[in-house]
């Protein structure tokens, strides 16, 4: 397998942290780019880590130059269905505008694979087990910003890539040749690239071949030369959840909003957790989720990169389990491995959830060869179990450290 330099955005999150393990394990180049604004720490792994945001154009294309950047991972994105309901515009600056930032980045420095991470959030009302032509409707701002981002990512595909590039700008005379990215950097501050950028956003005539003196076929072959530049993998995860206690890695949002944490901090705490909707159609009348294993997620970016980078087409992956599991369910799962019953407090629905998202995975599994080998419910239990077990014995550590202080 050939070995890549690779930028992960978000690589301090919980899934991020993951991804970028994984990809450091398989023996890629892999640098971080995280904001760190949930307070999350650098993640202990083989990976550079840059605080900052991939909206900074000028942080990333300098990340892009001096580690010889080829793919992003891109994860970082706020995820809270019911805080993006509350404030869309937050999440819409967060995980739109910023990517949109990221992609011109990509293409003024001709970065041409990328690995994007979306959501089951991006489907319309769930009929039945979802695979990835279903209908997407999103049902919240947060699944409409994924499914911005994936719009934008495949026009990109489809449209002219590295169009600051092209030689078909009568204004820059930078030749097709493979430099001209270098000699476009040396002439031009970050103020003229965006101007550059935004005239042939302006102007598409600017990008099809209207130099004086191409030939038809070099335009054509200019054509396919930035056509279809942009390579890509767009993943839906559906739950992810579980950890990787033994490396340090696992769920630490702030705050927690996610079933699985919340349910366990509460039976361990003696505290009370709230089930948001008693009375939707499902055979409890509580929501059903499909829950992955985060190990399994950020497998598959392994398997889909080298499949991207061998095939050089662009795919859309489901991951999941294709099984479903209710709020209660998981909690009857929880109380027997925990020994102890859990205190529920029923609650009004939350706005933004559906009733039900199941995974059909048949595409990941026949194109990458993936299979979400870790993903029983109790291998994902357990895992999120001990990782919230040493966070806990962590904290009693430090107490202690600074009591005897
Ligand atoms: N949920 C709940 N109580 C909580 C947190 C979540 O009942 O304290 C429900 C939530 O309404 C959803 C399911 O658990 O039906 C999974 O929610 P989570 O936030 O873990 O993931 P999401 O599906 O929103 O990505």
């Amino acid at each position: 397998m050939e070995k890549y330099s690779i930028l992960v955005t978000g690589g301090a999150g919980y899934i991020g942290s993951h991804v970028a393990n994984a990809f450091a394990k398989a023996g890629h180049r892999v640098t971080i780019l995280d904001t760190l604004v949930y307070g999350q720490q650098p993640p202990r792994i083989n990976a550079k880590f840059i605080k900052g945001s991939c909206a900074n154009s000028p942080l990333v294309e300098n990340i892009f130059k001096k580690e010889n950047i080829d793919t992003v991972a891109h994860l970082a994105a706020f995820i809270e269905v019911g805080e993006s309901v509350k404030n869309p515009l937050k999440f819409y600056d967060n995980n739109v505008s910023a990517t949109v930032n990221l992609l011109k980045t990509m293409a003024l420095c001709n970065v041409k694979n990328i690995l994007f991470s979306s959501s089951c959030a991006v489907y319309g009302p769930p009929q039945g087990p979802l695979c990835e032509t279903h209908a997407k409707i999103p049902a919240s701002p947060y699944g409409r910003t994924k499914l911005a981002v994936e719009w934008m990512i495949k026009d990109m595909a489809n449209g002219i890539f590295n169009i600051v590039q092209s030689s078909c700008h009568p204004r820059l005379d930078l030749g097709s040749s493979s430099t001209s990215q270098e000699k476009l950097s040396l002439k031009l501050n970050n103020k003229q690239k965006e101007k550059v950028f935004l005239d042939c956003l302006r102007e598409p005539r600017l990008i099809s071949g209207s130099k004086a003196g191409m030939t038809k076929e070099n335009i054509e072959s200019e054509k396919k030369l930035t056509k279809n530049s942009l390579n890509y993998t767009i993943f839906r995860y559906f739950n992810a959840a579980g950890a990787t206690p033994k490396q340090g890695l696992g769920e630490k949002h702030v705050p927690e909003t996610h079933l699985i944490p919340l349910l366990i901090r509460a039976i361990q705490n003696n505290k009370s957790v709230k089930i948001f909707g008693t009375n939707y159609k499902t055979p409890d009348g509580t929501c059903i989720r499909d829950y992955v294993h985060v190990s399994d997620i950020a497998n598959a970016h392994i398997l889909a990169l080298d499949f991207m980078q061998r095939t050089g087409t662009s795919n859309i992956f489901n991951l999941g389990t294709e099984k479903g599991f209710s709020v209660k369910e998981i909690i009857n799962e929880l109380e027997i491995l925990m020994n102890k019953k859990a205190l529920i407090k029923l609650c009004p629905r939350r706005a933004g959830d559906v009733s039900k998202l199941v995974a059909v995975t048949t595409k990941a599994k026949e194109t990458l060869g993936w299979n979400a080998h870790r993903s029983s419910l109790k291998e994902i239990l357990s895992d999120a179990i001990e990782w919230e077990q040493n966070k806990t014995l962590e904290k009693l550590k430090s107490l202690s450290r600074a009591i005897h202080f």
